[in-house]
């Protein structure tokens, strides 16, 4: 199993190798994306990896016509917050989404690995 630190960079190494991975408390089962030194939950320090497979339910969203700096001209675009299968709730940009009548609440969405500027980051995309 892997033994990297439950850091940041950690997390960021696994993104550029594919992987979408958590860490789950030993103690209670709280899984945490990103990973958490410690459980938020119960102050375990008992954690292991967790591979996240990504798909999930949305939770909430809106569309944004007024985007800040960074992301103009991407406008209309969505973002939204998926619950995934495995616990965590994340927010991202959910790609190729332009108008409220295309989404709603409850569908189902898949995480994916984009590459912006010099970083990775999760978006979504509805399955
Ligand atoms: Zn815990």
């Amino acid at each position: 199993m892997e033994e990297k630190p439950f850091t940041t960079s950690s997390y960021r190494e696994f993104l550029e190798s594919g992987k979408i991975m958590a860490n789950r408390c030993r103690s209670c089962g709280n899984v945490h994306l990103p990973p958490r030194p410690i459980c938020p939950r119960c102050g375990g320090r008992s954690l292991e990896w967790m591979e996240i497979r990504g798909r999930g339910t949305l939770q909430a969203f809106t569309v944004i016509h007024v985007p800040p700096t960074r992301l103009k001209g991407r406008q209309p675009y969505a973002t939204g917050i998926v619950k995934l299968e495995e616990g965590p709730s994340i927010s991202g940009l959910i790609l190729d989404v332009k108008r409220g009548e295309d989404i709603d609440i409850g569908v189902e969405a898949e995480a994916i690995i984009v590459r912006e500027g010099d970083g990775l980051k999760l978006c979504f995309r509805l399955v």
